[in-house]
């Protein structure tokens, strides 16, 4: 893999009214006709996503909205397409058009500050409008020669409001073990691994501990114990996969740390003790409640698919009760949360922090609790607090 996944992209929203000149800056930062432009109000009619290399900043994705203020038909359908990307979004972008700032921009505005994402304005068409404004970047989005300008201008302004927590994102495991100590990685290969390559959680981990001059063993779960035993110093650490925590929590001494690739997703990727509070509403589930799980990628589920199968089967076993189960996939996060009192993100190895904050912040909003699925495998098979462990101090 050469192209740095999706996920781990500054994700960079283009936002404002229709016929703003959203798609026309588009291709002007890009330097490609990646967006189809017209005169006429609402061309983009989807998001249009665009990887690039923009340094110093890195890997970014430019992801071009639907305008605010299209009353055609299909208008609040792409609504909710441009209010999802506006929840990845590390970064957006309010286009104008002049310095005219009127209902459609107030309405991003107020989005963005309430998740409190960063904005830039951009003034497009600036030499028509004789702009005054001073709190943003003047732009004439059609003239190809000012893209040079255009781009280090907006990375300026880029860099100095990045989020902190993307410019210095935190280790995966770097943090949590010394350097040259030894990390076990437990990996089933079962009919659910993908041919010929590792997952991505797996690949970051391994990554993120050479990063760290950390050791790591890869073993499958059958030769787990062989290696443990065979080792002159205990590893500082051992992750495997959710569905063994219990096998691998049965099999390590105490006082050998070990959790799961998913916990230090749910760190690394969202916030662990929300997710960890979250858990504690599987022992209050009641006969009728209703619990979501969501899917982040619309993979096809197998026979015996975690989040469709295996989860809802322990989770009715364990509590007891009568519950009502639905799933999401995609980009779909449901659109009245309040009817749930548990919901279960999937690792969501495909989508980006931001994204994962805006879901835990919209289940905060309505009142339900949110875990992910590998802290709530590991509280239904009594493991958690000892999964946690090496998080604690
Ligand atoms: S963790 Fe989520 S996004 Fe990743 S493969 Fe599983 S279901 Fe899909």
């Amino acid at each position: 893999m050469q192209a740095t996944p999706k996920a781990l992209r500054l994700h960079i929203a283009i936002a404002g009214r229709v016929n703003s000149g959203k798609s026309t800056l588009l291709n002007l930062l890009t330097g490609q006709q990646v967006a189809i432009t017209s005169s006429q109000a609402g061309t983009t009619t989807d998001v249009v996503e665009k990887a690039q290399e923009l340094p110093p900043l890195g890997p970014v994705l430019w992801l071009d909205t639907a305008g605010f203020g299209d009353e055609s038909e299909l208008g609040e359908k792409r609504m909710k397409k441009t209010y999802a990307a506006l929840d990845k979004a590390d970064i957006v972008l309010l286009v104008c058009s002049g310095d005219n700032i009127g209902q459609p921009e107030e309405q991003i505005i107020k989005y963005t500050n309430s998740r409190n994402t960063p904005l830039i304005r951009i003034y497009n068409r600036a030499d028509e409008y004789k702009i005054k404004a001073t709190d943003g970047i003047k732009v004439n989005a059609t003239d190809l020669s000012s893209r040079d300008q255009v781009l280090n201008e907006l990375k300026s302004y880029i860099i100095k409001v990045c989020p902190e927590d993307f410019l210095s994102s935190q280790p995966l495991i770097g943090d949590l073990v010394p350097t040259h100590s030894t990390v076990i990685m437990i990996i089933p290969l079962d009919y659910e691994a993908p041919k010929g390559r590792l997952i991505m959680p797996q690949v970051q981990a391994i990554r993120d501990c050479l990063d760290h001059n950390q050791n790591i063993m890869v073993v499958k779960e059958d030769n787990y114990i062989n290696v443990l035993n065979n080792l002159k110093t205990p590893p500082a650490l051992v992750i495997c996969d959710s569905q063994i925590v219990d096998r691998m929590v049965k099999e390590t001494p105490p006082e050998i740390k070990c959790t799961t690739f998913s916990i230090l997703m749910a760190r690394f990727k969202g916030d662990l003790s929300k997710m960890t509070k979250g858990a504690q509403m599987i022992s209050k589930l009641q006969d009728g409640d209703k619990v979501l799980i969501a899917e982040s990628c619309t993979h096809h589920a197998m026979e015996d698919d975690i989040g469709r199968v295996k989860i809802p089967n322990w989770l009715l076993k364990k509590t007891g009760k009568q519950l009502q189960i639905d799933h999401v996939s995609g980009c779909d996060f449901g659109t009245d949360l309040s009817r749930y009192k548990l919901v279960i993100q999937c690792g969501g190895c495909n989508i980006n922090r931001r994204e994962i904050l805006s879901r835990i912040y919209k289940c905060e909003h309505a009142g339900v609790a949110i875990t992910n699925y590998g802290v709530c495998i590991s509280e239904l098979k009594g493991v958690l607090s000892r999964v946690l462990e090496p998080f604690e101090g």
